[in-house]
């Protein structure tokens, strides 16, 4: 499980919303809970998209703001558990292309779904290796929860 806060999810899906009909991407910096399962995002951290491919079906991560990120949070309780991106026109899951940019197994995916500028999916997955595989991991966020 990957909880959010309601903001968190709400500032990744403004950023795939701003940039569409191009990829957005960034880094989720959260902890690990005791039983090692459950995932709690403390943070978002955008970066500009540094993809040298088409913007519109690619994204890399500016490493600057990986690198300024990982020396800030050098010590502390935080880590990067993560990384989201958009898909503009495209489903909210991950591609021939993210399969073969997995280099960091550890690392949780959050994918969303953008069509004609509105996020319509938002997706959390966890790599699997030997061979490859993308297993969904439910997010949880309290602006998701509805008690009625
Ligand atoms: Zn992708």
């Amino acid at each position: 499980m990957l909880l959010f806060q309601p903001d968190h999810l709400a500032r990744m899906q403004r950023a795939a919303e701003a940039d569409y009909p191009n990829e957005c991407c960034g880094l989720i910096v959260g902890q690990i809970d005791e039983g090692g399962t459950d995932r709690i995002v403390t943070r978002i951290v955008p970066s500009p998209n540094v993809s040298t491919s088409n913007l519109r079906d690619s994204f890399e991560v500016d490493p600057k703001v990986r690198f300024d990120l990982m020396r800030e949070l050098e010590g502390g309780d935080d880590d990067i558990i993560g990384h989201y991106h958009s898909h503009p026109d495209h489903a909210a899951e991950p591609s021939e292309t993210d399969r073969s940019m997995v280099y960091e197994p550890d690392l949780l995916w959050v994918i969303m779904s953008v069509e004609q500028s509105r996020v319509v999916d938002t997706q959390a997955f966890r790599v699997l290796t030997d061979p490859i595989t993308f297993s969904p991991v439910e997010i949880r966020s309290p602006s998701l929860d509805h008690s009625s």
